[in-house]
């Protein structure tokens, strides 16, 4: 960075901290855009006169409200929820419902602004937002999980529509809080219209949504792993989570022809050195999603597997690591044992699991990585395909989805190249995503003119 581009980025940094105190997630997110298009907007200075940055980053709406609802025993419990309605210049808001103990303004802040730049890249028409709350699902009952979702709904469905603001799922919310959600907005707004995406596949879900974020991310890998003349065939992948990313990209990066080692929750992770084949990716789906317990099980099946609680795989000898848990989960010290043990491409499932002191040391030692916002975008792109399909009233097949996905992949993946090819002819995936997709909402907001 010059001069120039520095003092920018550091006095518009203070500012937003200021103006946003306490929310970490956000100014780590924004910081890491505007880092990246700096130097664009010294190429562009009308931006700055446009104010485009500042407007980029203030939410067009939050909405922050209560969620009261009872256990099974009538104990009655209230949770906080929200929804961020962070950019609609390329169409109406889009972002997935986080349920997470974890969940509040800043993540939400966070994931709003990532979802804007990744909607872009997408080259749909979607705009920016991400929701939630602080309630876990864990734990609960269905018939708890439902009330919940019911009662969110009930307040959500004022601000939502299917021309205006589209949720999706994200952590803790799958199909079966889709379902509720979807159940308790239609009772309320007399509509079946397509106003959430990742609904079940007999009432207005897309062939492949499930599958999609990785797949897609699968599919990114299989772009950057070309560059070096490489594939997945015979690679050894360690993946982190065991939920929707990481059970769809072990499915596809092992049927590429890749060695699955690790899957992981919250509590630990478990280390197959054999690798998982499609029998034993059949029983984390049924443990996951249908009897929804913990990683840890994979051992009363597989007991030649290996249990670390309490830790992450990343120190497991690897050739590609796919992160597809959450937030901030490989820090410096993760992503220097990576390099070390040989670990040459490193591509998000989830968003910004990578510090950026993480990045850093992968972008110094010259390996490939791309951010969660380029390579997880097949999971939204899939989803505008679903509001596609529910406003045409109708229904693609599989291999029309999945053509659809591999070309969105395929297409950002080139719009990187054509940003973040460096002199010495590497690839800066965080630079060359933030750039194409910051140059088409900012585009977009100025021609609809100062709103
Ligand atoms: P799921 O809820 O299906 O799975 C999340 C997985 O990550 C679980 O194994 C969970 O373990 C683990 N996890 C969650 N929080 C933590 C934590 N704080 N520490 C360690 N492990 C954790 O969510 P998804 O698979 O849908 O989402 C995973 C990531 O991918 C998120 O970052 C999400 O934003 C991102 N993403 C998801 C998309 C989608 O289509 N679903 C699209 C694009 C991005 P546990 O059960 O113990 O909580």
């Amino acid at each position: 960075m010059n001069k120039f581009t520095e003092k920018y980025v550091e006095s518009f940094m203070a500012e937003l901290i200021a103006k946003n105190p306490g929310e970490s997630e956000f100014h780590q997110a924004v910081r890491e855009v505007v880092e990246s298009v700096a130097p664009y907007i010294e190429a562009y200075p009308y931006l700055i006169d446009f104010k485009i940055l500042e407007r980029m980053t203030e939410p067009e709406r939050v909405i922050i409200f209560r969620v009261p609802w009872t256990d099974d025993r009538g104990e009655i419990h209230i949770n906080r929820a929200f929804r961020v309605q962070m950019n609609s210049a390329l169409g109406p808001y889009k972002g997935g419902l986080r349920f997470h103990a974890s969940v509040n303004l800043s993540i939400m802040k966070f994931l709003a602004f990532e979802q804007t730049f990744k909607n872009a890249l997408t080259s749909l028409p979607m705009g920016g937002g991400k929701g939630g709350s602080d309630f876990s699902p864990r734990g609960k009952s269905d018939a708890e999980v439902m009330r919940f979702c019911q009662s969110l709904m009930t307040e959500l469905q004022k601000y939502i529509g299917p021309d205006t603001d589209v949720p999706a799922g994200d952590i803790g919310v799958g199909g079966r809080e889709i379902g509720y959600l979807f159940g308790q907005y239609k009772r309320l707004r007399d509509e079946f219209s397509g106003t959430l995406t990742g609904k079940g596949l007999n009432w207005g879900g897309s062939r492949l949504r499930p599958e999609a974020t990785g797949y897609g991310v699968c599919y990114f890998a299989q772009e950057m792993l070309a560059l070096k003349g490489k594939s997945f065939e015979g690679q050894r992948v360690i993946i982190s989570g065991s939920g929707n990313v990481a059970q769809y990209a072990a499915q596809k990066a092992m049927r590429l022809g890749a060695k699955v080692l690790t899957l992981s929750d919250s509590d630990g992770f478990i280390y197959d050195e054999k690798g998982l084949d499609e029998e034993k990716l059949n029983f984390v789906f049924e443990l996951k999603n249908i009897r929804r317990g913990r990683i840890k099980e994979y051992l009363s099946r597989y007991p030649e597997a290996k249990y670390f609680p309490g830790a992450k795989p990343w120190e497991i000898p690897c050739d590609i690591a796919l992160p597809c848990a959450t937030q901030n989960e490989i820090q410096a010290s993760d992503a220097e044992s990576l390099v070390a043990s040989g670990c040459y491409c490193v591509v998000e499932g989830a968003n910004m699991p990578s510090t950026p002191e993480a990045i850093a040391i992968f972008h110094k030692a010259r390996i490939l990585y791309s951010p969660g916002k380029a390579s997880n975008a097949g999971g939204v792109a899939t989803s505008g395909l679903e509001m596609s399909q529910n406003s045409i009233r109708q229904k693609w097949t599989a291999e029309e989805v999945d053509a659809q996905l591999h070309r969105i992949m395929s297409d950002i993946h080139a719009a990187c190249l054509k940003y973040g090819m460096e002199e010495d002819g590497y690839v800066n995936y965080v630079k060359g995503a933030n750039i194409a997709s910051f140059i088409k909402v900012a585009d977009a907001m100025i021609d609809q003119g100062l709103v």
